[in-house]
């Protein structure tokens, strides 16, 4: 890569992808806690792509030649207070990874590197679904309120993501 900036962020960009499948996976966890299964299921499947996301930047960066190093990962949040309360951290993360992927872009402009701004290009959409995915649910949650069996339906119907 020409851009050591371009390169050293993207390395960057790594960490934040695995610290958000760290994210997830924590998330996953706690719905595991509360009897959840459908909801940790859903949060283990957003991991698995948060970690592709990583992959994708770990192979951009090898197949333009730049050295890939793999920063520092930090504690991901461990407690919730509710159902809701684990999609809204789901949307606060995506929210701040939307940030960095703009970012990134925009040095990639800077640096006047296409080939990084065609690669950025899939974040810059997946992050719009992403976001979306996430506030539907929340949507969801809001209309269920304390109404348990339609909490175990949702429960259910998030259980069916592969
Ligand atoms: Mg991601």
């Amino acid at each position: 890569m020409r851009s050591q900036a371009l390169l050293d962020a993207m390395n960057e960009q790594i960490a934040h992808e695995c610290f958000s499948a760290y994210s997830y996976l924590s998330l996953s966890a706690w719905c595991e806690s509360v009897n959840l299964p459908g909801f940790a299921n859903w949060m283990r499947v957003q991991a698995r792509e948060e970690i592709e996301h990583a992959m994708k930047f770990y192979h951009f960066i090898i197949d333009r030649g730049g050295r890939v190093r793999l920063a520092a990962i930090q504690q991901p949040p461990v407690d919730c207070d509710s159902p809701l309360d684990v999609f809204q951290k789901a949307l606060a993360s995506e929210q701040r990874v939307t940030g960095q992927i703009e970012r990134l872009y925009a040095l990639a402009v800077q640096e006047q590197d296409f080939a990084g701004q065609a690669f950025l290009n899939w974040f810059v959409e997946e992050q719009v679904e992403e976001e979306k995915l996430v506030s539907q649910v929340i949507e969801t949650l809001k209309l269920i309120g304390d109404d348990k069996p339609a909490l175990v339906m949702l429960d259910r119907e998030l259980a069916q993501r592969k």
